[in-house]
């Protein structure tokens, strides 16, 4: 039986930074169980690539949602990363912070040290910012990812840009800098035309090391817990039908699973509500409610309109033009092979009297059948999407099966709470003002979804409802918050409430729904609790002055 000081399941986001971390000073030995295989696949590395390992099962755990009222009792596409980097080696490779605000919440919900002063410091950890102009206090130059500015232009940008500039939303050089608010392009996780995922910036560099040892087609089934203790961990090698093994933790296990399969892995070993293990024939080793619970996510309607004038992403993908554009990536690491799902972000509010900044719009000049990001529209389009940035509503995560092999029950209950909604018609309503904008009127021809017949608040939301699909932002299901908290995981130190050697470092823990996209957080979340789990000091918080 293999045993190492730490064992990290899963090798995604955050189990690539506390694999570096970890064994950086080759004093601890470190064990990665990553349940699917190395990253080779080449449409991992090319950036539009993510229209194929979005529906590609040797990368992507496919999931699926369960149907509710405001899905219009759809199952909506959950895709989930299944290789060396997770979800960071099939997602949009977007880098988005998150404001102020909302780390100071998850402090002053008794979570110590999490707020914006503490976290800042471990986000420019992260960060080898490259721009013109980098402003020190906001963003680091020296970290494992490289964070750069999207150099795309085209007519239908920037006339969007324009648009929102004369509608009052200023122009945002760095929306991860002092102010997220306004309307920027994107900056991205990318390096000369191809993806820095979580396992090419921390993982890969790291494999070398003697100490640590990185198991790919090992999908973790159960924890072994001593009493209340964790130990170590089983998996199957090679999946279902493959020989179980056993590794052992000398210090600490480690779950980065991500937001469903954590606490997954959890409720299979017993950890987690006791009707619902009892249900399932789990014998329970530990009751704690709040394992699945608290699940949120974004829920994202898209405005598709045609385009005239100019061209868009479309027709560059069909054909002989794509022939073409093949070759300009391989020659120049340049054209629409080099573009990520979405090329301009706008922040803005969904009440004008209200300062907070709480809808998340994306622009690009392309469109996808039925709001599908994998197959493009035979005809010139460009596409809208608005969300809510902190949703109220909540959903959970529950297995379906003690069968570890079984996908479990996803319900992210989409737009239950009707603030959600007010929010979200707020954000439909300021996508269609921004297409109709008089810098873009040469380009609009019609609106092609919902269609101009969707007036109505009524009208919106049953758009929404019929193609309003996730941005792929899972969270929250093994929260962190304190012991008066009763949905409460994990303590402000990311250690499993009642048990010893068991920590959860994923987008799971988090308390609440950042106004971003995730996985910034996610890394910055895995370089604190790499300080925490080796007894280091944490970095000096940065006062910031009002
Ligand atoms: C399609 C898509 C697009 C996205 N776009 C963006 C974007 O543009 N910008 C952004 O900031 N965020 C984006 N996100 C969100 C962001 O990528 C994720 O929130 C973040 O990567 C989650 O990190 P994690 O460490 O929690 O989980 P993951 O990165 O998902 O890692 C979990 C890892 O654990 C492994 N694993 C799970 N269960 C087991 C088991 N039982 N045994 C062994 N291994 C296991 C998985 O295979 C996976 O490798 C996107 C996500 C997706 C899916």
């Amino acid at each position: 039986m293999e045993s190492f000081d730490y064992v990290i399941v899963g090798a995604g986001s955050a189990g690539s930074v506390l694999a570096n971390r970890l064994s950086e000073d080759g004093k601890a030995s470190v064990c990665v169980l990553e349940a699917g295989p190395s990253d080779w696949h080449p449409f991992i590395h090319i950036p539009a690539g993510f229209m194929y390992t979005l529906v590609n099962p040797r990368v992507n755990w496919l999931y699926t949602s369960e149907p509710s009222e405001w899905t219009g009792g759809r199952r909506i596409a959950a895709p989930r990363g299944k290789t060396l980097g997770g979800s960071s080696s099939i997602n949009g490779h977007i880098y988005n912070r998150g404001q102020r605000l909302d780390f100071d919440g998850w402090a002053q919900r008794g979570n110590r040290s999490w707020g914006y002063a503490d976290v800042l410091p471990y986000f420019r950890r992260t960060e080898q910012r490259i721009a013109p102009e980098v402003d020190d206090t906001f963003r680091g130059r020296d970290g494992n990812l490289p964070i750069t500015d999207l150099d795309w232009r085209d007519p239908l940008c920037e006339a969007f840009i324009e648009g929102a500039v004369e509608m009052g939303i200023p122009r945002n050089t760095d929306y991860n800098g002092t102010l997220q608010a306004g309307v920027s392009y994107v900056q991205r996780i990318i390096r000369n035309g191809r993806r820095v995922s979580a396992a090419r910036g921390y993982l890969h560099p790291a494999m070398k090391r003697p100490n640590l040892a990185v198991h790919t087609h090992a999908h973790a089934t159960s924890l072994v817990l001593e009493g209340k203790k964790a130990v170590g961990v089983r998996y199957r090698k090679g999946g279902r039908n493959g020989q179980q093994v056993e590794v052992r933790a000398r210090r600490e296990v480690i779950l980065s699973g991500g937001a469903v399969n954590s606490p997954q892995l959890l409720q299979l070993s017993g950890i987690g509500p006791a009707s619902l293990l009892q249900s399932l024939g789990i014998p329970l080793q530990h009751d704690l409610p709040g394992v699945g619970e608290n699940l949120r996510d974004h829920y994202a309607p898209r405005f598709v309109a045609r385009v005239k004038g100019a061209e868009t992403i479309n027709e560059k993908a069909h054909g002989l033009r794509l022939a073409g554009e093949v070759l300009k990536y391989a020659l120049t690491r340049k054209g629409i092979l080099s573009l990520n799902p979405t090329l301009i972000y706008v922040f803005w509010k969904s009440d004008e009297r209200v300062d907070n900044y709480d809808l998340q719009l994306t622009f690009t000049p392309a469109s996808y059948k039925e709001g599908v990001q994998s197959t493009l529209d035979d005809f010139p389009g460009m596409t809208i999407a608005s969300w809510q940035q902190r949703p109220d509503s909540t959903g959970y995560v529950r297995s379906k099966s003690a069968d570890p092999f079984v996908h479990p029950i996803i319900q992210p209950n989409y737009l239950a709470a009707e603030s959600d909604r007010q929010v979200l018609l707020a954000g439909m309503k300021l996508a269609r003002r921004l297409l109709g904008s008089r810098p873009l009127s040469k380009y609009y021809d019609r609106e092609e979804f919902p269609g101009a017949q969707a007036q109505s608040d009524a009208d919106l939301l049953a758009a929404a409802k019929q193609r309003g699909t996730t941005t792929f932002h899972l969270m929250g299901t093994c929260r962190m918050a304190p012991d008066s908290d009763p949905t409460a995981v994990v303590d402000d130190q990311l250690r499993v409430r009642g048990l010893e050697g068991l920590r959860v470092v994923d987008a799971s823990i988090m308390p609440t729904m950042p106004s971003a996209n995730l996985n910034a957080s996610v890394l910055m979340i895995a370089e604190k609790a790499a300080d925490m789990i080796r007894g280091r000091p944490a970095l000096d918080a940065v006062l910031l002055n009002e």
